[in-house]
């Protein structure tokens, strides 16, 4: 072949080519400091998994994914729910066309979300005897934590006025609503189960039922943990359901941990989830038909290729002040 004949790069194509193997350089780059900065959660075979929601749907929400995981691994999964998320006044409102809706109003909203609840967890196969209803104040457990400790002052709902589980699935219906009572049946609900680990929203979640839970499950763990030294406290692992610029809405990329959160004595955790969860997940909150309604933009934020988890090495010391309020 001819000088004159032979292919030449030209400067600008070189160039070009320059340009895409330092991109490629930069994004190989990127992807392993992200897959570094992204440790992941490994999950043990037959593990026995209790995920605690402050309310129906923060399951799906912050754990759906993690669910299925673990029963594709042979483990079991149960779920509780503090609340029955009846103290939604917008939405009883919307439900009943009335500006002043009546107790009953609320409760029967309580039944629905925890009828949902139940198709939500049949949706990936997850049985309704695996599901267990406190049916504790919604609005309340924040207060439960402080003014409401004691069982001679229960907290009355504002919502459906009453002072004990009003819903006939609950676990303890004569349990008068104090912070007392819940931590006592929660620890029960924990020994029957002896869960290998458990979820619940984190306590920095803003809203007050959700830092609540995460209280009450630390609290219920040390009430058993004193009343017998031998018991080995589940591993801990918190999940976010509201926070400022959380999950956001960019569809189909991966969730970091939430800004501006650096728990104590935890580590991140992520759990990438195959396209069968992400469906799976997706089918559970389309359950939630009462929740779609109102908030589908941000149900769908949640439906992202991975889940984020803080995994607690050690139980955590109990803070004085916490969601904002000093604790009995
Ligand atoms: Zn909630």
């Amino acid at each position: 072949m001819s000088e004159r004949s032979r292919p030449r790069c030209r400067p600008a194509t070189a160039r070009h080519l320059l340009l895409l193997l330092m991109w490629l350089a930069h994004a190989r780059a990127v992807a392993a400091a992200e897959a570094t900065s992204r440790p992941a959660l490994a999950i043990p075979d037959r593990l026995r998994l209790l995920v605690v929601a402050p309310h129906p749907d923060d399951e799906t929400l912050g754990a759906g994914g993690l669910m299925q995981r673990v029963q594709k691994h042979g483990g079991r999964v149960s779920v509780a729910y503090l609340t029955s998320g009846d103290g939604y006044v917008d939405a009883v409102e919307l439900e009943t066309n009335s500006l002043k809706p009546k107790p009953e109003d609320f409760v029967d909203y309580g039944e629905r979300r925890l009828h949902e609840a139940l198709r939500a967890l049949q949706a990936i196969s997850i049985s309704q005897k695996r599901l267990f209803v406190f049916g504790f104040p919604d609005g309340g457990l924040r207060d439960l934590l402080s003014a409401h400790w004691s069982s001679s002052t229960p907290f009355v709902s504002p919502y459906t006025g009453d002072s004990r589980p009003p819903y006939s699935q609950s676990l303890s219906p004569d349990t008068s609503y104090s912070g007392v009572a819940l931590e006592r049946e929660l620890a029960r609900l924990i020994i029957r189960l002896n869960p290998g680990w458990i979820a619940v929203t984190g306590p920095w979640d803003i809203h007050p039922d959700h830092c609540a839970a995460f209280h009450f499950v630390v609290r219920s763990l040390r009430r058993i943990h004193s009343s017998d030294p031998n018991f080995r406290p589940p591993v801990l692992l918190a999940y976010t359901v509201h926070r400022p610029d959380w999950p956001g809405f960019s569809e189909g990329t991966s969730l970091n941990a939430p800004p501006n959160v650096s728990p104590d004595g935890a580590s991140w955790r992520f759990l990438d989830l195959t396209s069968d969860e992400l469906d799976g997940k997706g089918r559970a909150l389309d359950q939630y038909t009462s929740q779609m309604d109102i908030m589908a933009v941000l149900f769908r934020g949640f439906v992202r290729p991975n889940e984020v988890f803080a995994v607690y090495s050690k139980l955590p010391p109990e803070p004085t002040d916490v969601c904002g309020g000093a604790a009995k």
